[in-house]
């Protein structure tokens, strides 16, 4: 007021004044309202941007957007392990200025082979590393709402453990069908005889044995395959318990009895004077390792040969070892001695009944319990085959 009073104002002057200064001070207003609208809308947009890149960094399946250039605009940490690089060194880069990275390189030259103008399009991208993957790759052109097409999504999904259990299922299903067939023929070939006229009652009885051989001989390796299948696809359940070594050993000795009689082989178990302390293991397992230790040195060792089986301690571990006189393995086939299917030429000619996977499963169960497996054998004089449980 003093300020009118001393300027000596027209107070019409003043009102016009004071009007102008109500409009701006709306104007103010609004302009902090659409401010604060614009950062709340902001920070919303920020909260979503972090959610999509949230989703896009967890995905287990590699993610590449590239534009129409071919220049790379995102990439996600799981397509960046894929192709073994960091985003700093290729994002805004196009993929034909990258060919330097090998895995880059098989990625451009399937998009180069595949490109057309279809919407989706799904090949199969394989890494050759130290091993090999392989990979399902899905390409979808990224189309806006106005129909402009502003790149090409890349989806890789690891599809390497899928295809090798195909192909272990396959391998197996032929092999398992091959080794079945011969005991199937044998059947077969018994019941054909037994409904012939022209036998005796003491033949029949004959065939008749042969026919329930051939069939126990199916069920050990139907038990054997289901074995192999359970642990190759790692639902094998073990069931621990503390056991007193020596005492297992014994008893599976006591049930090969028949076949070490009928062959005149000395079996000698040399055990500890003083007993061992007990041992935390599958029962059931250890057992099964052993006997198909135990079978194959009765199997490959002649008439009147000899085997010991020793039972010792050291550095906090168990060792059990089983020596026959057997036939032997060359340096060549111990390599491939306990890979599954594995069966020696020499084997294939004296024991035909073999399925070659008693020892594929006595390592994976000895292996199971964190011990180790292993042979020394020289060809023609006999095998030692071995093997440690830790306490
Ligand atoms: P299978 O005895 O049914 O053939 P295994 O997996 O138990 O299957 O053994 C695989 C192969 O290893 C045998 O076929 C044989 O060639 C060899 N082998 C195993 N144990 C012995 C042994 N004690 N002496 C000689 N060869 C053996």
């Amino acid at each position: 007021m003093n300020f009118f009073k001393q300027k000596k104002c027209d107070p019409e002057e003043v009102i016009k004044y004071q009007n102008s200064l109500a409009e701006l001070d709306k104007i103010a207003k609004m302009l902090i309202k659409r401010d604060l609208a614009l950062s709340d809308s902001k920070e919303k947009l920020t909260v979503e941007k972090g959610k999509v890149d949230a989703v896009i960094n967890s995905l287990t399946d590699g993610l590449i957007m590239i534009d129409q250039g071919q220049r790379i605009i995102l990439i996600n940490p799981k397509a960046q392990s894929i192709l073994n690089i960091e985003e700093e060194k290729i994002i805004g880069k196009a993929l034909s200025e990258l060919i330097n990275f090998p895995q880059i390189k098989e990625l451009y030259e399937i998009l180069t082979k595949t490109a057309g103008h279809c919407r989706e399009k799904q090949c199969e991208l394989i890494l050759k590393e130290s091993v090999e993957k392989i990979f399902e790759m899905q390409t979808t052109l990224v189309v806006t709402e106005a129909q402009e097409i502003i790149g090409t999504l890349i989806i890789l999904h690891d599809v390497t453990r899928e295809r090798l259990i195909n192909k272990i299922k396959s391998e197996f299903i032929t092999i398992a069908a091959h080794q079945l067939r011969t005991p199937l023929t044998g059947i077969k070939w018994s019941l054909e005889m037994i409904n012939t006229d022209e036998i005796t009652k003491e033949e029949q009885k004959e065939f008749l044995d042969k026919a329930y051989q051939s069939n126990e001989r199916m069920i050990r390796l139907v038990n054997s395959l289901l074995i192999v299948s359970h642990l190759e696809e790692g639902c094998f359940v073990y069931k621990f318990s503390k056991i007193q070594m020596e005492d297992l050993i014994q008893e599976i000795i006591e049930n090969f009895k028949i076949q070490i009689k009928n062959k005149n082989i000395e079996c000698i178990f040399d055990k500890p004077k003083i007993l061992l302390p007990k041992i935390k293991v599958d029962l059931e397992r250890i057992q099964m390792a052993l006997e198909n230790l135990i079978d194959n040195a009765i199997k490959y060792t002649p008439q009147k040969g000899k085997i010991i089986i020793s039972l010792k301690e050291s550095d906090n571990k168990i060792e059990v070892s089983i020596k026959d006189t057997g036939m032997g393995i060359s340096k060549e086939n111990q390599e491939r001695l306990f890979t599954k299917f594995f069966r020696s030429a020499e084997a294939l000619k004296i024991e035909t009944s073999g399925s070659g996977l008693g020892l594929f499963i006595a390592k994976n169960i000895i292996e199971a319990h964190k011990g180790q497996i292993w042979v020394e054998s020289e060809e023609g004089k006999g095998s030692e085959f071995h093997f440690s449980l830790p306490y």
